[in-house]
């Protein structure tokens, strides 16, 4: 009976088919183990999920890569599908006062007015820095604030560096970890081409036609994918995990693993051990809102406009088709329009129109010759788990990929730290799980 036991295939059940979800189906798949994956929503995707213009796919969110982002570049060439992913030398620039300075290379930085000349100095001495430094724990006891004013000067903090993550972090600006930022010159400095400019990377076509091909590839691999079939419960006996709950009834595993956002996670477990949960909840999320603009003209030659003037009620302009040409969209201009924010904040719930409306004045502001003439149509998404705050202290929050609770795993962008949220990171984080739980299964 026990040798019976063994030799029947074990089954795994994840919850969740975005990038992270199908990343770990991809793992166990053709290891001999049963896998099925849920999703509550009608397609794969998740955060990256996407909708569709003309005949072509875009994100929800915009989503560029870059060219360290291997775990997910070795995902596309296993998929088949590498030809799609371009490199582009991009532009960044920043929007002060009355006008969009360029901040796309070190040169950028140098002639950057906004800042004094011996501050633009500085700036570039704690980019340099940064790159030095090898073991990032040791920032992660002091807030990025304290770190940027101790090695360059209140100045660089208060004009470039609070504006910008103010908009990214609301009223938690002060406490973010240092090592967050470390990480971002890290990674962001080591995606830079032969000109100093940075190159970003992206799928043509959208990731849709990426999760559309890796369900397909998945199916054809045995992995049962069911969407629009949301799981309420982890179901729990004697601390393990022993199944899911759905609408269709009891579906029994030997092992589940949650890919999901956090509060998601949480809001399926109502018996995890009360400690768990508490640690857990200790971390915090800000939402995003992207107004998406399908455009006759192009609003400038830059990719991603980062915004510093506090009033402004959003942080971002990011000009897709700067990044894939208007060819690919046919022939319109795709512009996001991000905000971060949390999500008991009015403009979270404001309508597409209201939220147009409210953007329009500083739109025309940072782009003089714009005008709602140019709009062909426009659409509005929301996440409200769009970014953990990764504060003074993070790496000792970062949730483990094996819970407490025997045979339930966790894999999820919160666990993402000191580097930012790329998918790539969800894919190497849930493949990683997923040999875990196959080792620990056997
Ligand atoms: C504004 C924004 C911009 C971004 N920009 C970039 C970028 O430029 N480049 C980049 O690489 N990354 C970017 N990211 C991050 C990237 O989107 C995420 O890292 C990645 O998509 C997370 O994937 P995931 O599978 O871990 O989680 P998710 O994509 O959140 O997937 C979780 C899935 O679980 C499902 N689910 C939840 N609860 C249940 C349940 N009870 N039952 C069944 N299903 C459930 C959800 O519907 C979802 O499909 C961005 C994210 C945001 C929000």
């Amino acid at each position: 009976m026990a040798d019976e036991q063994a030799n029947y295939p074990k089954r795994i059940g994840i919850i969740g088919a975005g990038i992270s979800g199908l990343s770990a189906a991809w793992e166990l798949s053709d290891s001999g183990v049963e896998v099925e994956v849920f999703e509550k929503e009608q397609m794969p995707g998740g955060l990256a999920g996407w909708f569709d213009v003309g005949d072509t796919t875009l994100e929800k969110f915009y989503h560029h890569i870059y060219n360290k982002d291997q775990p997910l570049i070795q995902l596309i060439e296993e998929v088949g599908l590498k030809d799609q992913l371009v490199f582009k030398s991009t532009e960044t620039g920043c929007f002060y006062v009355n006008r969009i300075y360029r901040l796309s290379s070190p040169v950028d930085l140098l002639r950057y007015k906004p800042l004094s000349f011996p501050d633009r100095i500085r700036l570039g001495l704690l980019a340099v820095r940064a790159r030095f430094i090898k073991d990032w724990r040791t920032l992660d006891n002091i807030s990025a604030k304290e770190w940027i004013i101790k090695h360059s000067s209140e100045s660089v903090y208060r004009v470039l560096w609070e504006p910008l993550f103010r908009s990214k972090f609301g009223r938690y600006a002060s406490e973010i970890s240092a090592a967050w930022l470390w990480s971002k010159f890290v990674q962001r400095g080591g995606s830079r081409g032969k000109t100093g400019a940075e190159e970003l990377g992206y799928f043509k076509g959208g990731y849709g036609k990426l999760f559309k091909e890796l369900q397909h590839q998945l199916e054809r691999r045995n992995v049962k994918i069911h969407l629009n079939l949301p799981v309420n419960e982890i179901i729990m006996k004697d601390d393990q995990a022993i199944g899911l709950l759905s609408p269709q009834g009891t579906h029994r595993f030997d092992a589940v693993l949650a890919a999901t956002q956090l509060p998601d996670f949480l809001s399926v477990t109502p018996a995890l051990p009360v400690s768990f949960k508490q640690e857990l909840e200790t971390i915090s999320f800000l939402g995003n809102t992207c107004l998406v603009l399908k455009l006759k003209h192009r609003l400038s030659d830059t990719y991603w406009v980062n915004i510093t003037d506090v009033t402004c009620p959003f942080v971002g302009v990011i000009e897709q088709t700067n990044l894939l040409d208007e060819s690919h969209y046919s022939g319109y201009h795709m512009a996001y329009i991000s905000r971060y924010m949390d999500v008991g904040d009015p403009l979270y719930s404001k309508d597409i129109e209201a939220l147009f409306e409210t953007y329009l004045p500083y739109l025309q502001k940072i782009f003089p010759e714009f005008s709602r003439e140019w709009i062909i149509d426009m659409y509005l998404w929301r996440e409200p788990h769009a970014q953990a705050v990764v504060s003074v202290g993070y790496s000792q929050k970062i949730p483990p990929a094996r819970t407490p609770v025997k045979n339930l795993y966790l894999t999820t962008m919160a666990q993402v730290f000191p580097e930012d949220r790329q998918m790539s990171n969800g894919v190497k984080l849930a493949r990683a799980a997923a040999r875990q739980m196959l080792q620990d299964i056997r």
